[in-house]
């Protein structure tokens, strides 16, 4: 089984530093294959109650005591061993989420990447004195939230951890972990390693099942002081109605319809790569995916061809055999994504990718598919697709693509292509967006980069330093001294 190089069974919830066989199952398909891979524990509400009950222990005992130095040098030993076992993770990512696997390897790192970020900035983080009236001193406290809960999705599980688990912990919170159904094994990887590392038992639990039943009864404990949750926008919606009946902060990381801005005088040699990946990453499985590529219109012609051109050299295959595009995560969002192609027969399409030769029947390939001149309101330029699409649409001005860039319900990111100094800067404020990337799109991914969005794509920052601040509560002391 997937799990044997970590000594851990699939079928089973992380609860108080223990491995609890699950006394329910749920199967667990590889999406490149279609086949059964192995069996996960179908928690509920009995499971949380348990694993929300460790992490108050943790939090009056050992893991409440320690010192944020000691905090952070658990999460730095914890990233030295994610990266010792990173090929183990990869391998564990490709079988479960069809990720192909230079991408799988990518996510193992980064997840070390943000142990090393947090455990480094574990003891960093610091109030400040406030001059007030005479006789008073006046200081803040950054203090954890408590008990934090972290519902993720299938797209990027180690990513997610990384910036949600990892910044929960430094700030000395302690944390259950609901893993999304269709792929959780490299959460459970994970979680042994963090006792390996000396986590403190109950410091971080994991009980994995059905949104509907563990993910449900997570958001709804009245023992939860604060939940992350990255997801659809009606879960999203479900979960903060949830945690709202018990006044607990949510961060919501929603998704995006993301544009990239491209003008005229653009480096269009430099822009392609970039434009081309962020739309079909992890077969378009991305809250950051940029599916808009706004175009102005004296380089649209030769923009389309060469994107056109660079979709029909991209394969799409299992997740073993490393091409550029995998299997979507399940039939489910096959079935999504088919649907929202549909919608596109009336449009011009200008390139296709290629399924592989060989590529599983059962498996959950979707086409990478370029639409050419879509008009802003159609809405496979206004809805996540959640598949490797992209849409172009041409422009004339920069008010008008300002204006289509802020036409969805979304805003996530955005980048502008131009080298215009002066517009960059206009862009990067008239967008309304979370991050905005100028000549480039996505700047490597960066931890440090605080992440989140506006509007529909949800509240809250997420990686960098800010993180720390949403996992953690200030208080303020006021002292009398005369
Ligand atoms: P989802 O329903 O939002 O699932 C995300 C997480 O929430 C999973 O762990 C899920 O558990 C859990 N969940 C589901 N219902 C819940 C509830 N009532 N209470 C608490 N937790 C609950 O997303 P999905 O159904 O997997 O995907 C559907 C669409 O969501 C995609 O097509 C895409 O548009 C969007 N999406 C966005 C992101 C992103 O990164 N922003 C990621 C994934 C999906 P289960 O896995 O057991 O259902
Ligand atoms: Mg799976």
């Amino acid at each position: 089984m997937q799990l044997d190089e970590f000594g851990i069974p699939a079928a089973a919830h992380l609860i108080g530093g223990k491995w609890i066989e699950a006394r329910d199952t749920l199967p667990l398909t590889d999406p490149s294959t279609g086949l059964a891979m192995t069996r996960i524990g179908k928690g509920g509400p009995a499971e949380i109650d348990a694993a929300v009950a460790a992490a108050h222990a943790a939090r009056a005992g050992d893991w409440g005591r320690m010192t944020a130095t000691e905090r952070g040098r658990v999460l730095s030993r914890l990233g030295r061993l994610v990266e010792t076992h990173s090929e183990a993770l990869t391998r564990l990512e490709a079988a479960d989420v069809g990720k192909p696997l230079t991408q799988a390897r990518a996510d193992a790192l980064a997840l070390a990447r943000y142990m090393e970020f947090y455990g480094g900035a574990a003891d960093k983080v610091m109030g400040e004195t406030i001059p007030y009236l005479d006789g008073y001193t006046v200081y803040t406290l950054r203090e954890p939230h408590g008990v934090t809960g972290h519902i993720i999705p299938w797209n990027y599980p180690m990513q997610i951890i990384g910036r949600s688990v990892g910044a929960a912990l430094a700030m000395g919170n302690a944390c259950v972990l609901k893993p999304a159904e269709e792929a959780c094994l490299t959460a459970l990887a994970f979680a042994q390693l963090a006792l390996e590392a000396g986590l403190p038992p109950g410091a971080l639990n994991v009980v994995t099942g059905l949104g509907a039943e563990a993910g449900a009864a997570l958001s709804a404990h009245p023992g939860v002081q604060h939940i992350s949750f990255t997801g659809s926008v009606a879960t999203g919606a479900r979960i903060q109605a949830a945690a709202a009946q018990n006044v607990v902060p949510v961060t919501l990381e929603l998704g995006g319809k993301s544009p990239q801005v491209v003008f005229a005088d653009a480096d269009l040699d430099r822009a392609l790569p970039f434009l081309v990946n962020a739309g079909i990453q992890n077969a378009g499985q991305t809250c950051s995916a940029s599916s808009r590529i706004l175009v102005e219109r004296p380089v649209y012609d030769e923009l389309r061809e060469r994107m056109a051109a660079a979709y029909g050299a991209l394969k799409v295959g299992p997740a073993t055999d490393d091409l550029n595009v995998g299997p979507l995560i399940s039939e489910r969002q096959l079935g999504i994504v088919n649907d929202l192609l549909e919608l596109g027969s009336d449009l011009n399409v200008a390139g296709r990718g290629v399924l592989a030769p060989g590529a599983p029947s059962a498996g959950n390939y979707a086409i990478p598919t370029l639409f050419a001149d879509v008009p802003p309101d159609h809405r496979l330029a206004r809805d996540e697709i959640f598949g490797p699409v992209q849409v172009m649409i041409p422009f004339d001005t920069e008010v008008e693509a300002i204006a289509i860039a802020n036409g969805t319900d979304y805003g996530l990111v955005a980048s502008v292509w131009t080298a215009d100094g002066g517009r960059q800067m206009r862009l990067a404020k008239a967008i309304r967006s979370g991050q905005i990337f100028i000549n480039n799109y996505g700047a490597g991914g960066g931890v440090e980069l605080p992440f989140g969005g506006v509007g529909k794509s949800g509240h809250g920052r997420e990686k960098g330093f800010e993180a720390l601040y949403g996992f953690s509560t200030l208080k303020t002391v006021a002292a009398w001294h005369g």
